[in-house]
């Protein structure tokens, strides 16, 4: 998710539109089912979105007609809704007041009653970033800013927000704060929104601050004006460290990656083994391999070759194409694995296929031992805030022990992080994390989210 404004008279210069397109190429590892950017010249708001990664979505003559002073941009993948066109973002709403385009991260949980208040018939798709953008645009002459006022108070969930007008950016997050969100500023004059500060760091933008929970921002020629919608009730989602994030990205003040590699120390400390070679599931697992492999001494190698161009997993919607998706990803680099004792380490473990391949893969390949460490506690719970873990029975952790889990992959041996190291390595306090996934404890009640990530495709 990303946002620029840019003065009007630098918007032949700033190329907004490009500037997004970078933008959401840097964080095209949050989702990768569709993309769209949104664009104002300051009289006319104009959407482009389609199916597919951001590459495949723009090419420099779609980019070219999409001219403006500001922009908002998304990379989706489905947490409420199908992955159709319909429900990619940005979501437009045009009114005799004006138009709004949207993006959003995270989820909502509380869609239907939200949903209540618009008229029968409103909704175009079926998305709970569909019925915000419909509620926000429901506005008089005062902008978005006086809808969002009376809405986002009453919005329950994980939403982190940038939205726009003709002539303004917005910004907002949730009064947990569940999903990342940071404001940026660019050399020449004007300010970026993006989901993580790598989204900064591509466009050369200088990291301000984080968006503050509870907060919403309007950004136009008098600068970033803030204001409070919501007390903050920090909630930051725990797994952004352990799988979500980019590695290069810094959440409050430290990068991912430091904090990865020390989990990966701790892990070592927690569940060592002799062994001969420690290798990492590529890539989300090397920062900890790493760790492992500084504390326990064991040499550091790699034993599984990934192919680049085949996505996240579990990102990827339906079952056919995970397990298609695991067979593409990765390949077993037989010399330097053969004979050997290895302990494997991977950032979690959600429904256990990807784990299970691996281990077969390497014992064909000639491993004479594979042991496997998890830089995260087992995911036991469903995330509704976000990430699309499915249901409890999905979910390997969800009714099994972790000595019933190293059976079900077939590895010599288990081992997690513990919560509390995990928590501990993050450098946030444990009341100010999200750890649903792993302990149950939601910080957001969740009933009407029980009904599921289609509740507006049921009829
Ligand atoms: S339930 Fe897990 S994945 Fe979802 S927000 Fe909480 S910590 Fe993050």
């Amino acid at each position: 998710m990303f946002g620029v404004w840019v003065p009007a008279d630098q918007a032949p210069k700033a190329e907004v539109s490009k500037l997004t397109y970078y933008g959401l190429y840097a964080l095209q590892h949050r989702g990768q089912e569709s993309a769209g950017i949104a664009v104002s010249d300051g009289s006319r708001i104009v959407v482009f979105k389609d199916m597919g990664l951001v590459a495949q979505v723009f090419d420099e003559s779609v980019l070219n007609t999409l001219r403006g002073h500001i922009a908002v941009g998304h990379c989706r993948y489905s947490t409420t809704g199908s992955p159709t066109w319909e429900n990619a973002q940005p979501t437009f709403r045009s009114s005799d007041a004006g138009g709004l385009a949207l993006v959003h991260n995270g989820n909502l949980i509380n869609t239907p009653e939200l949903a209540a208040r618009l008229e029968p018939g409103v909704l175009t798709a079926t998305t709970d970033t569909e019925v915000l953008t419909a509620l926000l645009a429901t506005r008089g002459d005062d902008g978005p800013l006086a809808a969002a006022r009376e809405v986002l108070p009453a919005t329950r969930g994980a939403y982190s927000l940038v939205f726009m007008d003709e002539g303004t950016l917005y910004a907002a997050r949730d009064p947990e704060g569940v999903r990342p969100l940071v404001l940026g500023a660019l050399q020449d004059g004007g300010w970026v929104v993006a989901s993580e500060t790598a989204g900064l760091d591509i466009v050369g933008a200088r990291f301000v601050r984080e968006i503050e929970p509870g907060e919403m921002v309007a950004i136009d020629g008098a600068g970033v004006r803030s204001e409070r919608f919501a007390e903050a009730r920090p909630k930051g989602c725990l797994f952004e460290y352990v799988y979500l994030a980019r590695p290069d990205t810094t959440i409050a003040g430290r990068s991912v990656q430091a904090t990865r590699v020390e989990v990966g120390r701790r892990l070592a400390r927690e569940h060592p083994v002799e062994a001969d070679m420690v290798i990492p599931t590529p890539e989300s697992g090397t920062p900890a391999a790493i760790g492992y492999a500084e504390a326990s001494g064991i040499p550091y190698g790699q034993g599984l070759v990934k192919n680049s161009y085949v996505g996240r997993t579990f990102i990827q919607p339906s079952q056919t194409i995970r397990q298609l998706g695991i067979r593409l990803k990765l390949n077993p680099l037989r010399e330097a694995i053969e004979g050997k004792r290895l302990v494997v380490v991977d950032d979690s473990i959600v429904r256990g296929n990807t784990q299970r391949a691996i281990v077969t893969m390497l014992r064909d390949a000639g491993a004479a031992e594979v042991h496997v460490r998890i830089s995260s506690p087992p995911v036991a719970w469903p995330c509704f805030y976000g990430i699309d873990f499915a249901t409890r029975a999905e979910l390997i952790a969800g009714n099994r022990s972790v000595e019933e889990i190293r059976d079900s992959i077939g590895a010599d041996s288990l081992g997690y992080i513990s919560l509390d190291e995990l928590i501990s390595a993050s450098h946030i306090a444990k009341d100010n994390l999200c750890r649903a996934c792993f302990d149950g404890e939601y910080p957001i009640p969740v009933e009407d989210a029980a009904r599921g990530k289609h509740l507006l495709e049921v009829t």
